[in-house]
Order: C-alpha cells, then sequence, then structure tokens
C-alpha cells in the first residue's frame, strides 16, 4: 500500500504541477491529501448513540478536545453548537454522527480510544482517504472497443465480440432524460461538447436568477447548488480539475449520435449526469466528503451513483468496519438507489482479492452495492483489477492497461478533450450506463430488479469464473432483453434466539410469490447458504451446533426468477440464553 502509495504520488507530480497553474486549491486541502496516510490525520468521525441529549453529546466531545466540522467545512466549538440549527449538523441525512477536528496532541487513534470508552458512543472511526481506481495515461467510436469490439487485432482492440454489445442494446433503447445518474468523483466538465445536453440541472435552483442568488432557495442545505456540488472545495462549482470524473461521465453518459466528428458515444445517448465533486485536483478526497456525496444523490433525486474510488483496508490489526460510509450507502438502499463501485486496482497487494483485502466502499455487505472488476479488450481479466468470488459481482470493459494505449478506453476527458485510461474506475460505469439504460425503457423496475437482470444476463467467461460472483462480463443488450423478474418481497423481523445448542429463527414473510426461503448463515466475512424452507414457512430451527457460539443468520424469500433482497441479519450464541436441564 505504501509503494502504491508513493507511485500515485510521484506520478501525479506532473498532473499537481500542470493543475497549480489552472485551479490552485487552498494549501489546506493540498495538504489534506498528500500526507502519507491512509487516513485523514486529527479528524474523527464519531456516532453517538440514538437519543443521547445535547449534554453528553458535548461532553464526549470535549474529552477529546473536539471541535465539529459542519457539512459546510466550518469548524465550531461545543459551546457555539446548537443541535437544533441545520447548519451545525455534520452530516445532513444523519444528525447523530458527527465529523470531529482533535488537536494534534491527542491526534486520531487517542480521540477514537477514548471515545470508544463512553457509554453514549456507537461507534469512532477514522476519516479514511478515497483514492481513483484508475491510473492516467498520457495518451470516436472506433476507439470504443469496450461498446463494439470488430476484433482490429492490428489496433490493439483485441477479440471480436469482446464487448458490452453496445450497438445490438441501441437498437432497442439509447436512454433517458428522465434517468438521473450521480457521478461522485473529480466532478464533471459540465461544458464539454459530448456532455453539456445531458448534465442535470437542479430544478428547484433553476431560472429566475436562483442560480446565483445566494438563497438556498430549495431548502436542501446547499445554496446555488443548480448542477450539482463541489464537495472537496465546499462550493457550488463540481467543475472537473482531474479528468476522471469526465471521463467516467461519457462512458455512462456522452451525447450519442451527435455528429461531433471526435466524439464519443455514452451508453446512454440521454441521460442525466448529477455532478458530484467529492476527489479534489489530485484525485484525493476521504469519507466525510463521500458520505455528503452518497447523501446529496439520495436527497435529490439520482437513481443510482457511480463510485470509482476506494481505499483497501490493508491492516489486519484494524479491525474496523467503517460504520459511517455503510450508513450512507444504506439510506441510499432504503431509498432505493443502487450503488455502482470500482472492486479496486492493484498495489503490492499478495493478491487482489477483495474476499480477503476488502476494498471499501465495494465490499461492503450490502444488496445495493454492485461491485465491479475489469475486463480487457480479450475479455481477460487484467492483472491490475480487483476481484472476488464473494465480494465482487461482474466484470466490465476497463482496458488491459499496457501497450498499445488504444487496448484501454476512450472517453471523454476535461477541457473539452477525449482520451484513454483503464481501471476498475473505467469498469464501474460501465455497469452504471447499462442500470441506467435498463431502468430508462423500464422506469418501474425495483433496485432490486435491475440489478438481478444486470446480473442474470452476463456473458460467462472463463477468465471470470471463480473469480466474480456471476462468472460473467457485462452485456447491455442481455440486460435489455432480459425479461422483468416477478421477484419475492424481501422477509423482515428476523430474530435468532439460542437455546441448548440450537438456534431459532423467525421472520415475517412479506411476499406472496415466494416458492420458499433460503436461509443464510454467517462465517467470517461471507454468507453461506445453509438450508431452505418451503413458502409461507417463517420458522428453522438451526440444529446440533457447537456451545457457546456466536451464529449470524439472514433470510431471503425465493422464487423460480431468483431470490429476494436480504432480510434484516440477527444473531445470537447457542448457549447459555436458556438452561439446557429444561430441555433435556
Ligand atoms: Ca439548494
Ligand atoms: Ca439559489
Ligand atoms: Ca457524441
Ligand atoms: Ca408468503
Amino acid at each position: 500500500m505504501r509503494k502504491f502509495l508513493l507511485l500515485v504520488l510521484i506520478s501525479t507530480l506532473f498532473v499537481l504541477l500542470t493543475f497549480l497553474f489552472f485551479s490552485r486549491p487552498s494549501v489546506a486541502i493540498q495538504e489534506k491529501y498528500s500526507l502519507q496516510k491512509d487516513f485523514v490525520p486529527n479528524e474523527v468521525l464519531v456516532k453517538f448513540k440514538k437519543d443521547v441529549g445535547k449534554y453528553f453529546i458535548k461532553n464526549a466531545i470535549d474529552s477529546v478536545q473536539g471541535k465539529i466540522i459542519t457539512y459546510l467545512g466550518e469548524e465550531i466549538r461545543t459551546l457555539q453548537w446548537n443541535p437544533e440549527l441545520y447548519s451545525h449538523r455534520s452530516f445532513l441525512l444523519d444528525s447523530d454522527l458527527f465529523h470531529l477536528k482533535v488537536p494534534e496532541a491527542i491526534g486520531t487513534d487517542q480521540a477514537i480510544y477514548l471515545l470508544d470508552l463512553n457509554p453514549n458512543v456507537e461507534y469512532a472511526e477514522r476519516n479514511m482517504i478515497l483514492h481513483l481506481c484508475t491510473e492516467p495515461n498520457d495518451g470516436g467510436f472506433k476507439y470504443q472497443w469496450g461498446l463494439h469490439n470488430e476484433g482490429r487485432e492490428d489496433q490493439g482492440h483485441g477479440t471480436f465480440d469482446a464487448d458490452i454489445d453496445a450497438p445490438e442494446a441501441w437498437d432497442i433503447f439509447t436512454g433517458s432524460s428522465d434517468i438521473v445518474v450521480a457521478v461522485i468523483d473529480t466532478g464533471v466538465d459540465y461544458v464539454h461538447d459530448d456532455l453539456k445536453l445531458n448534465i442535470w440541472k437542479n430544478p428547484g435552483e433553476s431560472g429566475n436568477g436562483k442560480e446565483t442568488d445566494g438563497i438556498d432557495n430549495d431548502g436542501n442545505g446547499y445554496e446555488d447548488d443548480f448542477q450539482g456540488w463541489n464537495f472537496a472545495y465546499g462550493n457550488n462549482n463540481p467543475w472537473d480539475d482531474n479528468g476522471h470524473g469526465t471521463h467516467c461521465s461519457g462512458i455512462i453518459g456522452a451525447v450519442g449520435n451527435n455528429n461531433n466528428p471526435y466524439g464519443v458515444a455514452g451508453i446512454n445517448w440521454n441521460v442525466k449526469i448529477m455532478a458530484l465533486k467529492a476527489l479534489n485536483y489530485l484525485g484525493g478526497g476521504d469519507v466525510a466528503n463521500a458520505i455528503h456525496a452518497i447523501d446529496y444523490a439520495t436527497n435529490n433525486g439520482a437513481h443510482l451513483s457511480n463510485n470509482s474510488y476506494g481505499w483497501i483496508y490493508d491492516d489486519p490489526d484494524l479491525e474496523e468496519n467503517y460504520w459511517s460510509l455503510y450508513g450512507a450507502i444504506n439510506r441510499a438502499k432504503n431509498a432505493g438507489k443502487l450503488f455502482i463501485a470500482a472492486a479496486g486496482n492493484t498495489s503490492d497487494f499478495p493478491e487482489p482479492n477483495n474476499d480477503w483485502y476488502p476494498v471499501y466502499p465495494a465490499s461492503y455487505d450490502l444488496d445495493n452495492i454492485i461491485a465491479v472488476s475489469a475486463t480487457d479488450h480479450n475479455d481477460f481479466l487484467p492483472s491490475y483489477s480487483h476481484y472476488g468470488v464473494y465480494s465482487v459481482d461482474l466484470g466490465a470493459p476497463g482496458g488491459a492497461g499496457g501497450d498499445p494505449i488504444a487496448a484501454d478506453i476512450y472517453s471523454t476527458l476535461h477541457n473539452n478533450n477525449y482520451g484513454y485510461l483503464h481501471g476498475t474506475s473505467m469498469a464501474s460505469p460501465h455497469v452504471a450506463g447499462v442500470a441506467a439504460l435498463v431502468l430508462g425503457d423500464r422506469p418501474n423496475l425495483s433496485w432490486w430488479q435491475l440489478k438481478t437482470m444486470i446480473m442474470d444476463s452476463t456473458d460467462p467467461k472463463s477468465s471470470l469464473s471463480g473469480k466474480v460472483r456471476t462468472g460473467g462480463r457485462l452485456n447491455a443488450y442481455n440486460a435489455i432483453t432480459e425479461s422483468t423478474p416477478d421477484l419475492p418481497a424481501a422477509p423482515s423481523n428476523l430474530k435468532a434466539e439460542g437455546y441448548c445448542f440450537m438456534i431459532k429463527l423467525t421472520w415475517t414473510d412479506n411476499s406472496n410469490n415466494e416458492q420458499g426461503f433460503k436461509i443464510y448463515r454467517k462465517s467470517g466475512n461471507f454468507w453461506y447458504y445453509l438450508s431452505q424452507v418451503g413458502a409461507n414457512v417463517t420458522t428453522f430451527w438451526d440444529l446440533e451446533l457447537p456451545p457457546s457460539q456466536l451464529f449470524n443468520y439472514l433470510v431471503r424469500a425465493y422464487n423460480q426468477d431468483g431470490n429476494s433482497p436480504a432480510s434484516n441479519a440477527d444473531g445470537d450464541r447457542t448457549l447459555p440464553l436458556k438452561d439446557c436441564d429444561e430441555w433435556w
């Protein structure tokens, strides 16, 4: 990881020198991410338990001499803090979660230690630094082999048909401007010739001068956010000063068929890209910024989001779960939004396997995440791409990452340019693009139906078998022609109750079209299929378990078309909740 960071640092040095002339972000922002750390120093994300009073919250924050960083980036002392004020919140959609600045003398780790001792604290964690899942290369539709590969080996395009069958899909549908895709990234060149018609405008901040009146007209917490927001620098201009976000945006939705001789076609010719800049000109950002951006997308009408960034869980001694970011993605799930995430690019890990070295956010255990590996121009898994048969869902074109450059992904770049990039960063927006295309065609699909259709319609590839959950590569045509699955509703209220060497599960059946329920038990980080019961059954006994161990479960309803989303998870111990003597 350290070596990887150093490489990124060196390779971005030229970029840094170039961009300093154009953008000059504040010194504070430059320093925040240029340090060779995996987390933002002297910052903590702390969540208080529900209904903890103001007094106790202040006490806890004072115990680490913390200042509250508000969602707009101001620092306030607890003396001035007023929980009634919207503007004093650290996170708009989670008033119990605080972003704290602590003195250097205390530091992040000691602050976390102290806060964890406080009974009113649910969790305290580091504000992890995010990195883009791509590396820039120095580097028309005929270049877009990921969409349509004619097997022009001489041009480095690889194998005929190592593509997602975009033209075949476009015979059926080319996208809808009713679908909003949030691109949580380095921003978007929103005046790019091939993008400007497909940029989301906030209707609540548009017209009659609302764009510039300095008023939060729609009351969403952000002033004049007429075309997204810049969380990296704290203003209403989500301009892309890096190029990465514009590249991802072009894959999802460069305007198609617009007679631009140099242009490209997005998977959606029509769509709306919501520009949410969470990473700075170096491609650095942090978890706090990502939470803000995800919540903005959830709250302001995006149907799904693309997330081509992450960090690697590289310290086995750190038993952290990073619940703050999990919370934001879970809120997106509860609002019915898919979260498409890059699986990650390799560094010097023993194995780029997310099952053992999770990459967050891709590796979170949440049904609305689609985690994406990259494929190259021959449908192979490139060596840089992370994978994981339990934790990554499918492959999609991300480029070979070697010579020739034409084997990388061609798309829009900032300053009205075009060029090649590779990475799982590029694979993820292919999936986000196809999700938007299918949803535009069938707007009533639930997030779960949409995910099931994408997962069930991949092209099987031997290179992905045993590497990703589906064993296949994205196919736009297959996805859009997949029949709408009639999936059962998820069970709820799962309860696990421990008895003598047994655990009893009970749940609520919310479905009227299930063939039965599948029970899953957790082992390590993953859920394994355990057993199944018939339709309308709401009890299961897990028998002959070893004593005193904790077991975790979840349940899904299933039928001929597939599974429901997961129920809540619940766990218990086999002993000693009930006295064994009662039973013998
Ligand atoms: Ca606003
Ligand atoms: Ca306004
Ligand atoms: Ca175009
Ligand atoms: Ca039922």
